[in-house]
């Protein structure tokens, strides 16, 4: 109601300017005529006048009406230099700025919400670098301002920034036209103030900031560079530290296309994935859900019971698991296929020099032409009084630490209700151990929408997790044979006894004592890399975790590609690291597996979308397996056949997930997926099942309504 209200005003005022045949008024000619008369009032009423025409002014701009021309000459010929340029610049920035909120208020959401998807890089271009366009758009006159002004109102540009730049960048052009205004009786139009040679200037001016940006980077590098020269020759073309998910595929493309390539790895082959991570935490997860069907038998007709096992076997398996993946990471296979495996620490020494310290001390330093850092990252540990004499366990010591029980934990603590925290807290739980989980956000996996939150935190609670979210910890303290920890839960005291304190409260970047400081490579909580995952140096990348911004293996490979192919044939071409549609799965029971926006992502970028929802429990498949928990909520753009986002709630989420991800990353519509035969009876046929529901909310009711006649026509 508001945005029709104020749309009918401005076509109002509009329409009046032109009916009334205003714009008569606002020519040089006219202007010239009635010259001395303004003048005469102005004298007699000074403040009447500026007050009077810079309401004027800032209606017109806000209008977007034509004539800013003539009144800027105007402003200098009724009001002089100072007083025009003061008046005209700010009222013109503050009109623009009126210009720039109604395009917003009025139009931006839709535009957002039909394009939104493909305004993706504009938008990102916008947030990054809107005051350099803006200023350079002001400065370079080949767009009229009214339609930057509107066009500018569709981006997420913060309207602070948009007022200053505008000021600021209209400010030599009304600087000019105000001068000219002075000698108004010597101009014949106002086109004739622009000479090519000044139009030459101002464009040059709207690009001195982007030289300057170029410069600065310029500096910045040689500056980084000083004191530093690069050897005559290389030893490799690629040096790459660590041999986690991101290291490995960088040093197997580098070996794949011929380049010398030396990957150091100071810890296991393979990284946190392998040995710390998504192997031994997914093995863990299998035997737990296994302790979990036997208990719940009688759901499948069998008889149900406590299972009987031995931990110390089920850990053995997790050991057994890494050492079967293993050799896929191992150095006997990246040797196999070119690469040359050090094992030591590596430490940058200078832009193409690292040094290797062996895992028996011994030193070498290799140059590289390039060099990758793919040095992953590990948990965060926080600085919780009482933490440092309690004996507490994370992502990294946990595995060791279970390998030496022969029992799970009796009363496990879980800090932290993000991904890991919850996996390990269900699958603990599921092999017996009484588990509490702390978490200090209102709710679990906060970055999923708040109905998987609560899903997440049922199944947790039916698998017998005591969940306390909302909970801030204040210390914690050894106990007898324990620990207490004490929180705030809603202004209330609590404590909890535990024998057991595992930390999942995410993962910072490894970043210390490998020489990014003393090369001066800015990294604050991530390596900071350019969208050619450069540093500082742009012979030196950065992959996976280490450089984020997310933190999967699957991301760390894709980096991986990136990085490599740009250090050894950056020379040619660059490639700019693309997240467009980037999956995930959290593997809970049952999963959550996501691709693209969610419900709360598109509410906080202010993009419009429709919600198809199918439930698991109309699957004939789930229905046999017993998995009819979960659903599928597909985000679409309103009337048009073009996926935003899809979260899956499911047994096997992350196998489903993969048609979606495919079909978003090929541009394919949930048209193309109802299309496709599926198996029967399979899970999969879910996503067949989502898209028909789409297709039905969005059927064409009036055909239908004509097709029915038709049929009853043709009963007789
Ligand atoms: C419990 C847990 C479960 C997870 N589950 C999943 C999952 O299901 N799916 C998923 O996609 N991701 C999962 N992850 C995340 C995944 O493990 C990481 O995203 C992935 O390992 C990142 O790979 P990377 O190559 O960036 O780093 P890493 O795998 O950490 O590898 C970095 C390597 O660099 C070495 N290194 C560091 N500094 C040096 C140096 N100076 N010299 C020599 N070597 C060095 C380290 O020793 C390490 O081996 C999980 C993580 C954890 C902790």
């Amino acid at each position: 109601m508001k945005k029709i209200l104020l749309l009918a005003l401005v076509v109002l005022l509009i329409l009046a300017f032109f009916i009334l045949d205003l714009d008569r008024w606002l020519t040089l000619d006219a202007l010239k005529q009635h010259q001395a008369a303004i003048a005469g009032v102005r004298a007699e009423s000074p403040w009447l006048m500026a007050g009077g025409f810079f309401l004027l002014y800032v209606l017109m701009a806000a209008l977007s009406l034509p004539g800013a021309a003539v009144m800027t000459l105007a402003a200098g010929a009724l009001f002089g230099i100072v007083e025009g340029l003061v008046l005209v610049s700010f009222a013109s920035s503050l009109g623009a700025t009126l210009a720039f909120l109604v395009a917003r208020f009025l139009l931006r959401e839709q535009v957002q919400g039909r394009f939104g998807n493909r305004l993706q890089a504009i938008n990102r271009g916008i947030e990054k670098d809107g005051a350099f366009y803006l200023f350079t758009l002001r400065l370079v006159p080949v767009f009229p301002f009214f339609v930057i002004n509107l066009v500018m109102g569709l981006t997420p540009l913060a309207i602070r920034t948009f007022y200053w730049v505008s000021q600021l960048g209209m400010l030599p052009g009304t600087l000019v036209y105000v001068n000219a205004g002075t000698q108004l009786a010597a101009i014949e139009q106002p086109g004739d103030i622009l000479s090519p040679m000044l139009l030459g200037s101002f464009a040059l001016l709207g690009l001195f900031p982007w030289l300057a940006r170029l410069v600065l980077q310029r500096v910045r590098r040689h500056r980084a560079l000083k004191g530093h020269t690069p050897p005559r020759r290389f030893d490799r073309n690629l040096i790459v530290i660590g041999a986690g998910a991101a290291g490995l595929v960088s040093s197997y493309i580098a070996a794949t296309v011929k380049a010398r390539v030396t990957l150091i790895e100071a810890g296991d082959m393979g990284g946190d994935c392998l040995n710390t991570g998504c192997v031994p935490s997914k093995a863990l997860i299998k035997s737990a859900r296994v302790a979990h069907q036997l208990r719940h038998a009688d759901r499948y007709g069998l008889n149900a019971g406590e299972p009987s096992f031995s931990f110390t076997r089920v850990m053995a398996r997790v050991g057994r698991i890494i050492d079967k993946v293993a050799p896929h990471d191992s150095v006997e296979r990246y040797t196999a296929l070119g690469v040359e495996v050090v094992k030591g620490y590596g430490r940058l020494v200078d832009p193409w020099t690292v040094e290797i310290i062996t895992a028996e001390g011994q030193t070498q330093r290799l140059s590289s032409r390039s060099i990758i850092i793919a040095a992953g990252a590990e948990p965060l540990v926080p600085n919780l009084p009482g933490l440092k004499e309690v004996n507490y366990l994370t992502s990294d010591t946990l595995w060791q630490a279970m390998r030496e029980r022969e029992t799970p934990p009796a009363r496990l603590l879980v800090l932290g209700g993000g991904p890991i925290g919850c996996e390990l807290a269900q699958a603990f739980a599921r092999l017996g151990s009484r588990v509490v989980l702390v978490q200090r956000n209102a709710r679990l996996m906060p970055k999923e929408d708040s109905e998987v939150s609560e899903w997440v935190k049922r199944t947790l609670v039916a698998d017998g997790v005591q969940v306390l979210t909302g909970c801030d910890v204040d210390h914690v303290e050894t106990n007898g044979t324990g620990m207490r920890l004490h929180a705030r839960q809603d202004d209330s005291a609590i404590e909890i006894d535990a024998d057991t304190l595992l930390l999942a409260l995410g993962r910072r970047a490894r970043l210390a004592g490998y020489g990014l400081q003393e090369l001066g490579i800015p990294a604050e909580r991530t390596i900071d890399t350019n969208e050619y995952l450069e540093t500082l140096y742009p012979n030196i990348y950065a992959a996976g975790d280490v450089a984020g911004p997310y933190q999967f293996t699957h991301t760390a490979a894709h980096m991986a590609w990136y990085a490599s192919v740009n250090a050894l044939f950056g020379q040619f071409k660059r490639f700019a690291v693309d997240y467009r549609v980037i999956p995930w799965c959290t593997f809970v029971d049952p999963e959550v597996a996501r691709v693209g926006l969610n419900e709360q992502e598109a509410k906080q970028r202010g993009l419009a979308f429709d919600v198809t929802r199918f439930d698991l429990e109309e699957l004939d498949r789930a229905i046999t397996d017993g998995a009819e928990q979960g659903f599928i909520k597909v985000l679409t753009e309103p009337g048009r056949d073009r996926i935003l986002g899809v979260t899956i709630v499911a047994e096997h989420a992350g196998e489903l997930l993969a048609e979606y991800v495919l079909a978003m990353k090929h541009n394919l519509g949930l048209n193309k997926i109802l299309g496709t035969i599926h198996v029967y009876p399979t899970l999969a046929e879910a996503n067949k099942y989502a898209a028909g529901e789409w297709k039905r909310a969005h059927a064409p009711e009036r055909l239908l309504a004509w097709l029915a006649r038709y049929h009853s026509w043709r009963l007789g």
